[in-house]
This record gives C-alpha cells, sequence and structure tokens, in this order.
C-alpha cells in the first residue's frame, strides 16, 4: 500500500526485533534524548550519548553512559559516534517552538548535516538500525488551514509544502532514509512527532513550545501575583500535545518493531490554545488575564494526529491525557522558577537569593 509517497517495498522490513545492543542516542543533552536515555539505561543497554552542548548544560547526565560532546554536523564527529554501535537514535537538531523556527530557517535546515553525516557514517559502520526524529512540521500546509481540521495522516506530506527551513529539512531527511535503506540496505526507522511536551523541557530562552511557555507563564503570575499573560494569536489555534513518556516509548516501540515508513507519534487529544490555558489555570488555581498579540509567530492553524497507522502497525497509540501530563510538567516548571526567586509566594515576603 503506497504511503505518503513511500510507495516502494520498505514499508515493511523482515529484520529481526534487535535485543540488548550498545546504541548511540544523538541530541541527548535534549529534552526527548535525555528522557530516552534514562529509559534505554534503566533497560540494561550500554548508551553512548552524544550532544554538541557542554556536559554541565544536558537537561538530563547519567553517570552510567558514555557522555560525548560532539558537532554532529562535522563528518569526523559522526564516524567517532557510531563506532561500535547497532542501534542509532538520530535525536540532534536545531530546533525549538515557532518563535525559533520561524525566525531561524537557514538554522534549521544546517540540521541536515547531521542527518546526512551520520547516516552515511552509519552505513559504513554497519550499524543494524537507524532511526529519525522527524516531526509534523513536514505536513503540508493547505492540510492544517482551519482549527477544524481534519487529523494528519502519514500520506498528507504529500504532494509537499512543509514548514518553511524546519519542515523542509525533516522531510528531506526521511527521504534520504528512505534512500539509504533501499540503495545501502540501512534499516530506517522515522518518527513524526507532534508537540513532545513534559517535565525536563525546554520551558524559557525562545526556544520553548506552547505548553512549557503557558505553564511557565501562568507559574510566574502565580509566583508574582500579576496575572497577566501574553497568549501568541487569538487563542483559537488548534494542535495536540503529546506527552514525554509516551514519545519515548512510541520511539522505543517503532524502533524494534518492522515498519520502515514514516509514522507519526502524537497525540490525537485537540484542543485550541485558550483550552490549554484553562487546563493550566485549573492546576495552578489562578486566572489569567489574556493578552492576545496576533502579530507573533502562530505556525499553522490546525493541527492535529491521525492515529490509525501507529495503532496498526504498532498496537498502541500515546495514552496520557492532556490534563494528567500538564499537571506533571505545571509542577516541573513551576519549581523550576521558585527555585529561581525573588518571587512572592502565597502571600509570603519576597525571598532574596543568597
Ligand atoms: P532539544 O532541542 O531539546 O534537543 C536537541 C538536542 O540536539 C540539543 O540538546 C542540541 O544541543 C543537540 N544538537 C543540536 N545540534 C547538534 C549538533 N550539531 N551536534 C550534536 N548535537 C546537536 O529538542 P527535543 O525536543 O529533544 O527534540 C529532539 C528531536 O525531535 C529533534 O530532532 C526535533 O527536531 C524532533 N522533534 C521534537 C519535537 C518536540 O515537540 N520536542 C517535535 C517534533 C520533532
Amino acid at each position: 500500500m503506497p504511503i505518503g509517497g513511500w510507495e516502494s517495498e520498505n514499508g515493511k522490513s523482515p529484520g529481526p526485533a534487535p535485543g540488548l545492543a550498545r546504541v548511540l542516542v544523538t541530541g541527548a543533552g535534549g529534552f526527548i534524548g535525555g528522557a530516552l536515555v534514562e529509559e534505554l539505561v534503566r533497560d540494561g543497554h550500554e548508551v553512548v550519548a552524544v550532544d554538541r552542548k557542554p556536559v554541565e548544560d544536558w537537561y538530563r547526565v547519567f553517570e552510567e553512559v558514555d557522555n560525548r560532546v560532539l558537532d554532529l554536523r562535522r563528518a569526523d564527529s559522526c564516524k567517532e559516534a557510531v563506532d561500535g554501535v547497532q542501534l542509532v537514535y538520530n535525536l540532534a537538531a536545531d530546533m525549538g517552538g515557532m518563535g525559533f523556527i520561524e525566525n531561524n530557517k537557514a538554522l534549521c535546515m544546517l540540521s541536515v548535516l547531521i542527518n546526512t553525516h551520520l547516516i552515511e557514517a552509519a552505513v559504513e559502520a554497519g550499524v543494524e538500525r537507524f532511526l529519525f526524529a522527524s516531526s509534523a512540521c513536514v505536513y503540508a500546509a493547505d492540510k492544517q488551514t482551519s482549527a477544524d481540521v481534519e487529523p494528519l495522516r502519514e500520506g498528507d506530506a504529500y504532494p509537499a509544502m512543509p514548514e518553511d527551513g524546519y519542515g523542509w529539512e525533516k522531510l528531506f531527511s526521511e527521504r534520504m532514509c528512505r534512500h539509504f535503506t533501499e540503495d545501502f540496505g540501512l534499516e530506517t526507522r522515522i518518527a513524526r512527532y507532534h508537540n513532545v511536551y513534559g517535565p525536563h523541557g525546554t520551558y524559557d530562552g525562545g526556544r520553548e513550545k506552547a505548553p512549557a511557555a503557558i505553564c511557565r507563564k501562568v507559574a510566574k503570575a502565580k509566583l508574582t501575583g500579576e496575572h497577566e499573560i501574553d497568549v501568541w494569536g487569538d487563542g483559537e489555534q488548534t494542535r495536540s500535545f503529546t506527552y514525554i513518556a509516551d514519545a519515548v516509548y512510541g520511539t522505543r516501540l517503532l524502533m524494534e518493531s518492522s515498519f520502515g515508513a514514516p509514522l507519526n507519534i502524537g497525540s490525537s487529544e485537540m484542543v485550541t490554545i485558550n483550552e490549554l490555558i484553562d487546563i493550566v489555570e485549573r492546576i495552578a488555581g489562578i486566572t489569567v488575564q489574556r493578552r492576545y498579540d496576533t502579530t507573533a509567530p502562530q505556525g499553522v492553524r490546525g493541527r492535529n494526529s491521525d492515529n490509525t497507522l501507529i495503532r496498526q502497525e504498532l498496537g498502541w497509540e500515546p495514552t496520557t491525557s492532556l490534563e494528567k501530563g500538564l499537571e506533571a510538567t505545571y509542577r516541573w516548571v513551576h519549581d523550576q522558577l521558585a527555585a529561581q526567586a525573588p518571587y512572592r509566594w502565597e502571600g509570603a515576603e519576597p525571598r532574596i537569593p543568597a
């Protein structure tokens, strides 16, 4: 069956599911990478964790892991990273939320160097499987013009008109995976993540996405008593948000499956940004005044994940409710902010940090 332009036979590949293996996780100093390393270590894998950032800036660091600082835009770094590993999870990319990707298109496209050098090195080193972290930003713009959007099926990436910059790089790299499978026999897996959020994610600094940004704004309102927040757009744009534990579980299921074409890893619980704020308000126990900025970056009008194919291929789909996931995320973001002080907290005097 043709799947989104993947009309060749590599939709299914017969390879055996890998057992315990030496595994490379790139982008391991970031949000999804850190959570994935934690799970792989827990299950006894030997992990090589690579990121460009100095280790002290990684979101999570695990002592038992071979942690390395390498810039994977360089071919020699990619060769060093894949040496002796059987599985590669390529999560490294220069990325962020809409505020970042709309204003840094060239930087986003340069991530093509990472996947290009890494997949070539993987073939040379005889890696067994290679997973590429793609994105719902590959989907064609004309399928996402209404807030009341039809959930996106994998085939909706074609005819191609993805998010400019970031989405084009992801779509190109997806196809590179396909052709490396066809021409060189490397088993590839492609995860199309839809808006992943959760504790230990980016919540400040310009690369954060909507759930973390809203949690930060509401937590700050609670801590300071200043109950007015900026909202990008009119708040009626729609999205679905995927909890980090689901994203990691789905990623591992996909790697272990025999499915070689792109697959949505996304929640199908669609909400407006206003509904997202309503939930965070309930969790925080406050109400905020919303100041809508219709000039701010907003991305597509509506987006949701169709999970027919993941249910069919993996027998699973993301299940964590937004309410539950945001509860954990809000608590974590709140605690990060509270630790930074000086904030007024529940009537207490402002605390001055030591
Ligand atoms: P993140 O920004 O937290 O992590 C990415 C990591 O890659 C960062 O730590 C960064 O330092 C590292 N990196 C960037 N350039 C590098 C280089 N040249 N060499 C080595 N490391 C480099 O992002 P994330 O949310 O953990 O996303 C992981 C992957 O999933 C990315 O490929 C991203 O595009 C994709 N994705 C994420 C989401 C999401 O909602 N978080 C959605 C769709 C796709």
